[in-house]
């Protein structure tokens, strides 16, 4: 279940908490001017994102377990299947890694804020604009 969820987050671009608001300001990873921007809390249940100084210098170990992942996916694919040599496997694994790069970077930072940020079904409400919808009405 909380693999689940954490895949649905992050490949989602979505707030651990509520699976609603976003943690990046823009969807697509390869606009490259703006992949980096995040968020400073979930427009829907207000999870604050930028939780500390440092906090995601975390990210680059997840990075580094996504990365490694990728290689031992690609490695046996190549060798059960395609047979390229050693070589033009290694070519395409660094393209293919500085190709995936932005990407990574936010599915890193987000895997790792699901770390510490367990998903609340009850907070996908949005309560934060419904208490914000209140205040503006009453
Ligand atoms: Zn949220």
């Amino acid at each position: 279940m909380w693999l689940t969820n954490m895949l649905y987050s992050s490949f989602g671009n979505k707030c651990p908490k509520c699976h609603k608001g976003n943690v990046f300001k823009y969807n697509n990873p390869y606009n490259l001017k703006h992949f980096d921007e995040m968020n400073t809390e979930c427009s829907c249940c207000g999870e604050i994102f930028e939780r500390e100084t440092g906090f995601y210098y975390g990210a680059m170990y997840v990075s580094y377990a996504w990365m490694a992942g990728w290689f031992i996916v690609t490695f046996t694919i190549n060798s059960f299947f395609i047979h390229a040599e050693l070589l033009h496997y290694l070519i395409f694994f660094f393209v293919s890694i500085l190709i995936l790069s932005p990407m990574t970077f936010r599915v890193s930072r987000i895997t790792w804020l699901n770390f510490f940020v367990k998903y609340d079904p009850k907070k996908s409400k949005c309560q934060k604009n419904e208490a914000l919808n209140q205040n503006i009405e009453n």
